[in-house]
């Protein structure tokens, strides 16, 4: 199994908490606009964390691939 990036894990966490979601034309990632998807999110971060890395960085990680998500598909404009 190949092994999971610090990216596609913080996706992962994303979108379990709905913080983000795929486009369903062309699969890009969007933000979801959910007022507790965020902070679900970083909850999950620490309880789901990634292999040996801080709490903080998990959510700081988690912080870095949502805000660079838009609220509008890249792919659909
Ligand atoms: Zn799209």
């Amino acid at each position: 199994m190949a092994k999971e990036t610090v990216e596609q894990w913080a996706t992962r966490i994303l979108l379990h908490a709905h913080a983000i979601k795929p486009c369903p034309d062309c699969g890009y990632m969007k933000l979801n606009f959910s007022f507790h998807g965020l902070d679900y999110a970083h909850a999950l971060a620490q309880c789901d964390s990634y292999p040996r890395m801080s709490k903080a960085k998990c959510v700081e990680a988690v912080d870095a691939v949502f805000d660079s998500l838009g609220d509008e598909c890249p792919a659909c404009e």
